[in-house]
């Protein structure tokens, strides 16, 4: 499914991550930037797909994600009677058939919201060793203002991560974003895809974790903070990981984005998709589409994978296509959000119709 080079492998520290990584890293053209350093020019040039509205329709989409409360909450701190009563959510709800009652709590992801979700034990190696760890009941954006606004003093990112003893599980979801506003990309409507899927991710796990606590049970709700999404995806059955270094799915190839519930719930985990593992390892090693389409030259065209990567912002020890975060966190800043050419262009997103980004606002 993935070979590791034990020798190398070593649990990923969250604040090697681009998005932290241009807070503290003084050694990057990044550094101390985000999106908002180019935004007025954008708007001012008039460039299709960079207008006010487009940029509105971007930073409006993260609303759920950066400001609900308990989008990432590891516990309840109390149980709140919101007219149902609380005695009977106390005591652990009696599962006969874990297989029936996995296929419960699947359906019950989706209803809620999740496009695609499959069930893992935790491989430890894929639970960061340490990072940013959000206070209790608190927003992102909250939690978060002292470390955006340049705090990243004392170990603000890097806290031990380490899921208190008895959560095997891990729930992992995939949301499916917009096909037409992702087409669009890099202008701005594919960025409010992404920014919509995240807010999404957060009203999936809220609720999510809410069902499974109301079953007496413990729930760990996490977007891509706690640890590494794609290999924990991969281990659900969900996919693949691509040239273009994001998960690929059968459904939508890798226009999703991940999310998990990490429980202590008996449930039946599934296996590895290895049929769509090789598939997708046969097209990559002869598709550049995405390489091609990033303008940045972040995607390698190597012909096989390697086990190293470029730079410190890859976790080394796993064979794969290393992508360079670096150069690809350079262009987000220059485009001033996210930018989403690779997943545009991958055959798996099986994008019907391309649509300009004024198309994308009249049809
Ligand atoms: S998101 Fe854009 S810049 Fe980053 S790797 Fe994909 S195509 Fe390149
Ligand atoms: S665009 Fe081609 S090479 Fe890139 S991830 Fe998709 S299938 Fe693989």
């Amino acid at each position: 499914m993935y070979e590791i080079d034990e020798t190398i492998y070593q649990r990923f520290h969250e604040k090697k991550n681009m998005i932290y990584r241009r807070l503290w890293d003084k050694s990057l053209p990044t550094y101390g930037k985000m999106f908002e350093v180019n935004i007025e020019n954008h708007i001012n040039s008039h460039k299709e797909g960079y207008s006010r509205i487009d940029f509105a329709l971007v930073a409006a989409g993260w609303t759920v994600y950066e400001k609900f409360p308990y989008a990432f909450t590891w516990e309840r701190e109390n149980s709140m009677d919101l007219g149902y009563g609380v005695n009977w959510m106390k005591n652990k709800y009696p599962i006969q058939d874990n297989k029936n009652f996995t296929e419960q709590v699947k359906k019950a992801a989706k209803v809620y919201g999740a496009s695609l979700v499959g069930i893992s034990d935790i491989n430890e190696k894929w639970i960061y060793k340490d990072g940013f760890v959000r206070p209790s009941s608190k927003s992102e954006a909250e939690s978060k203002k002292k470390v955006r606004g340049g705090d990243t003093s004392g170990s603000i990112l890097e806290t031990p991560i380490n899921l208190p003893k008895g959560i095997n599980k891990a729930i992992v979801m995939a949301i499916e974003m917009d096909q037409s506003a992702i087409s669009t990309a890099p202008a701005q409507p594919a960025a409010a895809a992404a920014a919509i899927a995240y807010s999404k991710m957060a009203f999936v796990i809220s609720c999510l974790g809410e069902f499974i606590r109301n079953l007496g049970y413990r729930a760990i709700q996490c977007g891509n903070d706690t640890a590494l999404s794609i290999p924990l995806a991969i281990d659900a059955g969900l996919g693949a990981v691509g040239r273009l270094g994001l998960l690929i799915t059968p459904e939508f190839g890798p226009r999703v984005r991940i999310c998990k519930v990490f429980t202590d719930l008996p449930l039946v985990s599934d296996e590895p998709n290895l049929r769509f593992i090789k598939k997708v390892a046969n097209v990559c090693r002869n598709c550049f589409k995405c390489a091609d389409a990033c303008e940045t030259n972040a995607i390698t065209k190597d012909k096989e994978p390697k086990f190293k990567g470029l730079n410190i912002s890859n976790n080394s020890g796993v064979r794969k296509y290393y992508i360079d975060g670096e150069k690809c966190f350079e262009f987000w800043i220059e485009n001033s959000s996210d930018c989403g050419n690779c997943i545009a262009v991958c055959p798996f997103s099986k994008i019907k119709k391309y649509v300009s980004p004024t198309e994308f606002w009249h049809k």
